[in-house]
C-alpha cells in the first residue's frame, strides 16, 4: 500500500476539523510557507510497530492503536466503547477504516460523531508522531467556537437548492418517519403494526437509546396498584409551570392517553422479552416536596437497575422491541441517512423529503405524510444560543444527543411552520468546571456532577448564599444565571453520606430508597463515592481540609465564604432558615473535614421548544393553519413546555414524546 503524502489542503482540513497542532502532527515541520511533508528517507517512513495513543472523545478517552510498517500503516484499532453507544462507539469502525485509507490521520470524520471523529484524529496524529520518531507534543487546545448569543443570528438559514441530476434514486412508501429515536420508533412500530407501509431515515449508525423515567398517567399497573392521578390538577400543574404559554389541550391529549400508550409499549417490549419484569415506581406521598408540587407518574420497564448501567439496562429493551415490530412488519430504516429538505406540491401539501445518505441525494415519496420525529437543537449551538441565551450561557456540559440539530424544525419553518415563541431547554444542576474556568460555549472541558441536585449549600462565585437550594433542578440554575457569571459553586462535607438521607431527592436525583415508596435508586451512596472520587482527580471537585483552603481553591473570597458558612451553620443549629426557608431537615451544617466543592453551572440534556401542532399532531403554519402531510412529534414539536422543564413530573418529557408517537402512529395508518 503507497503511503500517502500529506498535502498543505489535508493538513488544514485536520488542524480545522481535528484541532491537531502543528508541533502535534510530528510528522510535519514548519516552514515559512507553512508545514511541508517531510521527504521519505530511504530507510523509510516509519518504524515499523505497534502504537497506542488516546484522546478525549465525547464521554471519555478514545483509543487509537495503529501498526506500521516501513513505509505504510498496515492496521489501525479505535476503541471508543466509553462513547454514547449509537454515534461514537458504533462509528468506530468506520473511523478506523478512514485512517487507514487515508494512511494518514486527515480523515472526513463521521456526521454527527464529531467529537470522536477529533479524537481520532489527534490520537491517529500522535501514533503516527510515534511512529515516525518525531516529539509527540500534546496536542492544541480546541479552538472554543465563536458562537453570537442572542437574536442577532440568522440561525434558520435556507431551504438547501437540490439539483434535480443530483437525486440518485425515488423512492415511494406511506409513512415516512424522521428519526429512529422514542418518537419515530414508537410512531413508525405503531402505524406499521397497523398495516401502513414505512420507511425510517436516521441520521445515526444506529436507532438512540430509550429513555428510563416514562411519564404516564392511568397505566395498567397504576391502576392495579390503585394509583391515581387528579388530571385537573396535574393539568394546572403543567399550565403553571408554562406560565400557560403552551397548548393545555396536548396536555390533556398526554393525559388522557399515555396510559394506553405506555401499555401498549410495555406489551410491545413483553412479546418480544416475555422474561422481562415491567417495574412501576412512583414517589407517592412526595405531593410537597418542599413547596414544589410532585405528581406520581413514573413508569418504567424494569425491575432491577444495575448500578451505573441504567440506561443500558432500558435499552435493551423498550427501543429495540419497537424496532422488531416495525422490522417484523415489513417497516424500513435506513440508518446514517439525514433529511435535508421536506418537499411540497402545488397545493402545499407535504409529499415527502429530499435526504441524504452515503451516496448522495435520494427523493422519498411519502402519499400518507411526513412525521418529523428527529428531536430539539441542543447540539446546534448557533439556534441554542439566539433562541435561548440564558440557557446556552447556563450551560458547561452537554449530556444531549449530539445528533439533534433542529433539522427538523428548520425543515418545517422553511415551509412556514410556526414554531413556539419561548424556548426551553432541559437542564440539569449537575455541571461541573473547573474553577478557573468560565461557561464559555465549549462543553468539552466539564464533568458530570451526579450529585449536583442535592441540597447542600450552594454560593455564588463571590462566596454569597443567593437562592433556597431546595429547588428543582432548573430553578437553581435559573437563579444562578442572575448571579456574577452564572455559576455557582456547590460545598459538601464529609457527612454527606448521612446527609442524603435527610434530604429525600426524588426523580433522578434520589440516591437511597424514599421514604415515600419510590425505591430505584441511580447511583447507590458507594457507587457515587466512586464517582466523586473520579471528579476529584479529573480536577472538578476539589477537597480541602479547612473552609479557608476551600475557597482558596474554589477561587472565592476566603473572608466572604467563611461568613457565609458561619452563618448557614448557625441557621442549621436553630433548625431555621431564616435567610432562604429551606426545609429544616434539609439545613445540614458544614463541620466534618475534609470540605468538597465544584463550580457549577447547566448540564443541557435536550431542548423542549418546537414546531406547533395540532393534537392529531399536524405541524401548524405561521396561520395556526395544519400543513396538509406534515406532523411532529417529541422535542421536534411544541406546545408543551415554556421556560422551564417540570422535572417534578417525573419523565413528562419522554412520556408525551411516546404517546405522541403512538396516536401519530395510529393517525398515519389510518390515513
Ligand atoms: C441523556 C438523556 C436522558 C434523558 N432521560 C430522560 C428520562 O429518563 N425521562 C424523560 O422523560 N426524558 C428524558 N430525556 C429527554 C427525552 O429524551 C426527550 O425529551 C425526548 O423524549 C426525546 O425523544 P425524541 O424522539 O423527540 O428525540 P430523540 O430520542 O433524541 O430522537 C431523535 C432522533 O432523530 C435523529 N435525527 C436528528 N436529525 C436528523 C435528521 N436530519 N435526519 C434523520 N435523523 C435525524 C437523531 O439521530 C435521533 O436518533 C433524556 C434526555 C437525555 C439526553
Amino acid at each position: 500500500m503507497a503511503k500517502k503524502e500529506i498535502s498543505r489542503r489535508e493538513f488544514v482540513k485536520g488542524i480545522a476539523a481535528g484541532a491537531v497542532g502543528i508541533a502535534g502532527m510530528g510528522l510535519l515541520s514548519a516552514c515559512k510557507d507553512g508545514p511541508v511533508a517531510p521527504t521519505p528517507e530511504a530507510k523509510g517512513l516509519y518504524t515499523p510497530g505497534t502504537y497506542t495513543a488516546s484522546a478525549a472523545g465525547y464521554h471519555g478517552e478514545v483509543t487509537v492503536t495503529m501498526t506500521f510498517d516501513a513505509n505504510a500503516i498496515t492496521d489501525v484499532v479505535v476503541d471508543a466503547s466509553g462513547e454514547t453507544a449509537n454515534v461514537g462507539a458504533a462509528a468506530a469502525d468506520a473511523l478506523a477504516k478512514q485512517v487507514l485509507d487515508a494512511q494518514g490521520s486527515a480523515i472526513d470524520g463521521v456526521t454527527g460523531a464529531s467529537l470522536t471523529s477529533g479524537a481520532v484524529r489527534t490520537a491517529a496524529a500522535d501514533c503516527i508522531a510515534q511512529a515516525s520518531g518525531g516529539a509527540v507534543v500534546a496536542p492544541a487546545p480546541q479552538v472554543v467556537e465563536q458562537i453570537t448569543v442572542g437574536p442577532d443570528t440568522d440561525w434558520l438559514g435556507k431551504a438547501p437548492e437540490i439539483d434535480e441530476s443530483a437525486i440518485r434514486e425515488t423512492l415511494e412508501t406511506e409513512v415516512l418517519v424522521v428519526g429512529a429515536g422514542n418518537a419515530g420508533l414508537m410512531t413508525a412500530a405503531r402505524a406499521a403494526e397497523l398495516g401502513a407501509k414505512v420507511l425510517v431515515v436516521e441520521k445515526a449508525v444506529s436507532s438512540m437509546t430509550e429513555r428510563h423515567w416514562i411519564g404516564a398517567v392511568d397505566t395498567a399497573a397504576a391502576r392495579e396498584a390503585g394509583v391515581s392521578v387528579d388530571k385537573d390538577k396535574l393539568a394546572a400543574e403543567l399550565c403553571r409551570y408554562a406560565s400557560h404559554r403552551c397548548d393545555e389541550r396536548l396536555i390533556r391529549l398526554w393525559l388522557d392517553h399515555s396510559g394506553e400508550a405506555v401499555d401498549w409499549y410495555a406489551g410491545v417490549v413483553k412479546r418480544y422479552n416475555p422474561d422481562v419484569k415491567l417495574h412501576m415506581e412512583w414517589d407517592l406521598g412526595a405531593e410537597d416536596h418542599g413547596v414544589y408540587h410532585v405528581v406520581p407518574t413514573m413508569h418504567n420497564f424494569q425491575d432491577d437497575i444495575p448500578e451505573h448501567d441504567y440506561s443500558e439496562a432500558t435499552s435493551a429493551y423498550g427501543l429495540s422491541s419497537l424496532t422488531t415490530l416495525l422490522l417484523e412488519k415489513e417497516g424500513q430504516i435506513r440508518y446514517e441517512t439525514v433529511l435535508v429538505k421536506l418537499e411540497q406540491n402545488t397545493a402545499g401539501r407535504v409529499t415527502g423529503a429530499i435526504v441524504k445518505d452515503g451516496t448522495g441525494y435520494l427523493r422519498i415519496n411519502a402519499n400518507k405524510g411526513v412525521a418529523l420525529c428527529c428531536g430539539g437543537y441542543a447540539y446546534e449551538k448557533t439556534m441554542l444560543a439566539a433562541l435561548n441565551p440564558c440557557a446556552f450561557q447556563s450551560t458547561v456540559e452537554a449530556d444531549a444527543t449530539p445528533l439533534d440539530t433542529g433539522d427538523g424544525i428548520k425543515a418545517a419553518m422553511w415551509l412556514g411552520a410556526d414554531k413556539d415563541p419561548e424556548a426551553t431547554a432541559m437542564l440539569f444542576d449537575r455541571g461541573t468546571i473547573a474553577p478557573g474556568q468560565l461557561s464559555d460555549g465549549n462543553w468539552d472541558k466539564s464533568g458530570y456532577f451526579h450529585l449536583g441536585s442535592q441540597p447542600w449549600l450552594k454560593v455564588n462565585l463571590r462566596g454569597e448564599r443567593f437562592c433556597n437550594e431546595s429547588l428543582p433542578y432548573d430553578f437553581v440554575l435559573h437563579a444562578a444565571y442572575m448571579e456574577p457569571e452564572h455559576l455557582y459553586n456547590t460545598i459538601y462535607d464529609s457527612a454527606w453520606m448521612e446527609q442524603i438521607a435527610h434530604f429525600q431527592a426524588i426523580g433522578c436525583a434520589r440516591i437511597l430508597p424514599s421514604k415515600s415508596g419510590g425505591k430505584l435508586q441511580i447511583f447507590s451512596p458507594e457507587a457515587e463515592m466512586g464517582l466523586l472520587m473520579g471528579m476529584e482527580q479529573a480536577g472538578f471537585v476539589q477537597r480541602a481540609d479547612t473552609l479557608e483552603e476551600l475557597a482558596e481553591k474554589l477561587d472565592m473570597p476566603v473572608d466572604t465564604f467563611l461568613a457565609t458558612v458561619k452563618r448557614y451553620n448557625e441557621l442549621c443549629e436553630k433548625g431555621r432558615d431564616e435567610d432562604f426557608g429551606k426545609e429544616s431537615e434539609r439545613m445540614q451544617p458544614l463541620k466534618t473535614a475534609p470540605f468538597f466543592g465544584c463550580r457549577q453551572g447547566a448540564s443541557l440534556l435536550c431542548t423542549l421548544d418546537g414546531l406547533r401542532i395540532n393534537t392529531g399532531m399536524q405541524v401548524l403554519d405561521t396561520g395556526s393553519n395544519p400543513i396538509e402531510g406534515l406532523y411532529a412529534a417529541g422535542d421536534c414539536s411544541g406546545g408543551f413546555f415554556a421556560h422551564n422543564y417540570p422535572e417534578y413530573v417525573v419523565g413528562v418529557a419522554v412520556g408525551r414524546t411516546l404517546t405522541e408517537g403512538y396516536l401519530l402512529g395510529q393517525k398515519l395508518a389510518q390515513a
